[in-house]
């Protein structure tokens, strides 16, 4: 696995090494988990050469803790990604990815009024900016991305379509633990405790599919809701677990 770090020798790896390759892309903020390798192994299968890149985005965090904490596991993401066979991996530094600070940023008018868009102000502007930028870097056949975030994947779609990028975007499902809690790179910064609470949560979240009821069984479990809403069949919600943000979401027949 060849590992870069700057924006320029990419483009010349790009240009030198790749020729007519398919290039398959799975942007990540790292602590890479069982999600991330799914996503990786599907674009292993998919292309000639696969790219990942690691970069903990600022401008995608509404809240500066939530950023600071984020979990920082490089160490153990090279021995996993380049044990998988990931072609390139991209490191990119925050001053070459936003050397005009955040002076243009990609604008959305829809999704920014619901569900993490109402939750967490500025985020999707922060991830469509810099998933745009990526994009424009590596130029990918195809780009992966996880059912885990479905309104990112979405946004993603829509903003490759609108936009007039040639990149398919490709959608994979939600791996999950064995207990149903979705993988996250945020469960690292979950205590013992706070883990076990995260199983309930990912429970409930499959045992019924009302709303309310989610949300009373959960408050009865001292379990911090944000939101739980149904949207276009199907099922969304966000909680805080001892400070520790987790989004889940999944398809649901919606009762006549
Ligand atoms: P992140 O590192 O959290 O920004 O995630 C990078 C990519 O992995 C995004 O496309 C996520 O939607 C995807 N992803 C994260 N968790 C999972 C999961 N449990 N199952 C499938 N994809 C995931």
């Amino acid at each position: 696995m060849k590992i870069i770090d700057s924006i320029d020798e990419w483009k010349i790896a790009r240009k030198n090494e790749l020729g007519d390759s398919t290039v398959g892309f799975i942007p990540t903020m790292g602590g890479i988990h069982q999600g991330h390798c799914a996503l990786i192994q599907k674009s292993l299968q998919d292309n000639d050469i696969t790219v990942v890149s690691i970069f903990v985005n600022p401008t995608q965090f509404n809240d500066p803790n939530d950023f600071k904490n984020y979990p920082n596991t490089l160490t153990q993401d090279l021995e996993i990604l380049s044990e998988l066979g990931v072609d390139y991996l991209l490191l990119p530094k925050q001053a070459e990815i936003y050397p005009n600070g955040y002076q243009f940023k990609i604008g959305e008018n829809i999704e920014q009024h619901r569900l993490e868009g109402k939750s967490r102000p500025g985020h999707f502007e922060g991830m469509l900016t810099i998933v745009l930028k990526l994009l424009n870097i590596v130029i990918p056949t195809c780009a992966y991305f996880g059912e885990k975030d479905y309104q990112q994947y979405q946004l993603i779609q829509k903003m490759c379509q609108d936009l007039f990028l040639d990149i398919k975007i490709i959608p994979c499902t939600t791996i999950r633990e064995s207990d149903l809690l979705a993988c996250s790179s945020r469960n690292l910064n979950l205590s013992k405790n706070a883990r076990k609470k995260a199983a309930i949560f990912a429970n409930i979240f499959h045992k019924d599919s009302d709303p309310d009821n989610i949300k009373s069984l959960l408050n009865r479990n001292n379990i911090e809701v944000d939101y739980v809403e149904i949207v276009d069949k199907r099922l969304f919600a966000a909680v805080k677990i001892d400070g520790v943000r987790l989004i889940d979401n999944r398809e649901v027949c919606e009762l006549s």
